[in-house]
């Protein structure tokens, strides 16, 4: 059966949205968003809101001029007022633009430097947490708090601002004027405008719901691109192509729809404003109207009116807003903070000191732990790793060695027990440091999509392209990366797509070669390679053995046969250890893993004589 992706993904965001959101209360929230984000930009902020009160006086002083520019300048046709008439209204509008322009250049900058703190600040915070931390979560997830959390984050700082600077102002300033013309008119316009306002907001509140959904479906459809796009050599070799694009049509179907009903009710906006727009206007003209006719207003003091009117309508319908898009703005900032609180559970202890001069015995001692409660995935193992010496670790699938080779450098904590390295408690020194002493070399082979040298280099910032070209060369890769197009400046693809299995597998070790550290974790590849690519990989591997204390999950024969010690894990427990004769003498669980994984090794030769050869 195929898995369904999509309900996979839905109960993951739900199960990551609701471990990571608390409730918390909107003055809360305001009051971090105001401490974190925005205090350190209040020069600025005050600078654009001193501009938006420019551009609110010039909106206003705007609709005012509409009294002298018909009275004095159509109905009175003074000539001596045209010119400072209409110069004074050309001067309102530049001021105006002028205004506008600075205040949206320096809300900019205030919401980009927001936007690009915080995700400094995620980053940094994320990269720290440990690996059970990132197994409780999807990556999709994460990264839409990168994008789509912040950048609702900043537009609500924005918009707010923005609302309570120029739309506040600019309506009082508007207010103001119609009053100052016709406050018999001002009063009745009071009480419609509201009722105008509804509907709208009514609507935004509908775009929104649907827009919510319209991300929910984005965030799906990103996910399954990027896994089919992964996936595609199985996409292909099970003949899944129709399947997958199937899948992708009913999203972007179901997206297609999502955008056309938010289409639909944004447009239904446009006839409800003309309709209450010419109620509103129709409903003045005739009361106003009236007014002019009876002498009690003049027709100047009416279209300044209008004016004003027309002109609060923007600032209004944003201000209506302002709320629904603040608690948007807020759910995300809510979320965000959520994931800053979430603290590493594997820190440093206060006085931790580096670990330093490290010669490299590990040794694990009666350890026990849990990835879930009641089910130990270690239960009590010793284990013994003299230093430059070579132990390996056998067992059946799910036995637990990854996971000893998880403990040592720490990617996650023991229970109980002890794990030291020369005699030190790891969680007495710091973390940092025995990664640093550590070379990890794993069957997933990490590439990033970058150069060979610069793969190789990870972790060497600092590593001369002599250094490299060693380390390739003691990892037997110098050969194969010469015959790359552009050498050691070739780019290797995501994952290293563009190497065999063998190349991607010299590459690692050549990196951890590079690293040069005392103690080596080896995850042996379990997938065939030919035996060319095998015997260039193994002796590579010797390479980077040689000297350092390793210890290595066995799936070759001649890994085994030539460790030091081999121990037997089973069901997360010690059960046998001893060398390879040694054990095979013994009969027990090794002689018949032995059997189960190397046999075919020996090329059909009887056992014993296999291991006496
Ligand atoms: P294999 O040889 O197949 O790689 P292994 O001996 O390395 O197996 P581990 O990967 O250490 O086995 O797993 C030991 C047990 O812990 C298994 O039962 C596995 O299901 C469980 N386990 C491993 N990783 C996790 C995890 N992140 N969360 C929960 N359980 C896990």
């Amino acid at each position: 059966m195929v898995p369904n992706v999509e309900t996979g993904c839905k109960a993951l965001i739900k199960l990551t949205e609701n471990t990571d959101s608390r409730h918390r209360s909107t003055t809360e929230l305001m009051r971090r968003l105001w401490r974190e984000h925005i205090r350190h930009f209040t020069g600025w902020l005050m600078l654009a809101i001193l501009l938006m009160a420019v551009m609110a006086s010039a909106t206003a002083f705007s609709a005012w001029l509409m009294k002298p520019v018909v009275n004095d300048v159509f109905i009175d046709r003074n000539q001596d007022l045209l010119w400072p008439i209409g110069l004074a209204v050309l001067a309102t509008f530049l001021i105006k633009g002028f205004a506008n322009y600075g205040q949206a250049m320096l809300m900019n900058f205030v919401g980009l430097q927001i936007i690009a703190d915080t995700q400094n600040r995620l980053y940094a915070h994320l990269a720290h947490m440990d690996l059970a931390f990132f197994h409780a979560r999807s990556s999709g997830t994460l990264i839409s708090r990168f994008t789509n959390d912040i950048n609702q984050m900043r537009n609500a700082v924005s918009n707010a601002i923005t609302s309570i600077g120029k739309d506040f102002l600019s309506l009082i300033g508007l207010v103001v004027v119609m009053f100052i013309q016709d406050w018999h008119l001002a009063l009745i316009a009071f009480f419609i405008f509201p009722v105008a306002i509804f509907p709208i907001v009514r609507i935004g509140r509908r775009i929104r719901k649907v827009t919510t959904n319209t991300q929910e479906e984005m965030g799906l459809f990103t996910t399954l691109l990027g896994q089919t796009f992964q996936g595609i050599r199985i996409v292909k070799s099970y003949g899944m192509e129709t399947y997958e694009s199937g899948r992708i049509a009913e999203i972007v179907e179901r997206i297609r729809r999502l955008n056309m009903k938010a289409a639909r009710t944004q447009m239904l906006t446009s006839p409800i404003m003309e309709t209450l727009g010419g109620l509103a206007v129709f409903a003045v003209i005739i009361y106003g109207g009236s007014r002019v006719i009876e002498g009690e207003t003049d027709s100047g003091a009416f279209f300044s009116f209008i004016t004003a009117l027309l002109m609060a309508y923007e600032p209004m319908k944003r201000l209506a807003n302002l709320n629904a898009g603040l608690q948007q703005g807020l759910a995300s900032a809510e979320r965000l903070y959520a994931l800053l609180g979430v603290k590493p559970r594997i820190t440093d202890r206060a006085n931790a000191r580096a670990l330093t001069n490290v010669v490299g015995a590990i040794r694990l001692d009666d350890v026990r732990f849990f990835y879930e409660p009641n089910k130990p995935a270690l239960d009590g193992v010793t284990i013994d790793v003299p230093a430059g010496k070579t132990v390996a670790l056998v067992g059946p699938s799910g036995a637990g060695k990854s996971t000893i080779l998880n403990l040592i450098p720490r990617f996650y904590d023991i229970d109980s027990g002890i794990i030291t390295i020369d005699g030190i408690d790891i969680r007495d020194v710091k973390m940092e440091s025995v990664q640093a002493n550590i070379a990890l070399v794993s069957q997933e082979i990490t590439l990033f999509d970058d150069t060979v040298a610069a793969n190789i280099a990870y972790g060497r910032g600092g590593a001369s392209q002599d250094e490299v070209i060693k380390a390739a060369r003691h990892a037997a890769a110098d050969e194969f990366i010469e015959q790359l197009s552009s050498g050691y400046d070739t780019i290797v693809g995501e994952q290293g797509i563009k190497l065999s299995g063998g190349q991607r597998q010299r590459l690692a070790i050549a990196r951890a070669m590079l690293k040069n550290a005392p103690m080596l974790l080896l995850d042996e590849a379990t997938s065939a390679l030919d035996t060319e690519s095998e015997r260039k990989v193994q002796t590579a591997l010797s390479e980077l053995m040689r000297g350092r204390t390793t210890l290595v999950i066995a799936h070759r024969l001649s890994t085994v046969v030539d460790a030091d010690l081999i121990y037997v894990i089973v069901q997360g427990r010690v059960v046998e250890k001893g060398t390879h004769a040694e054990l095979l003498a013994r009969r027990g669980a090794y002689k018949r893993l032995y059997v189960m994984q190397f046999e075919e090794e020996t090329s059909g030769q009887p056992l014993v004589a296999a291991v006496e050869a």
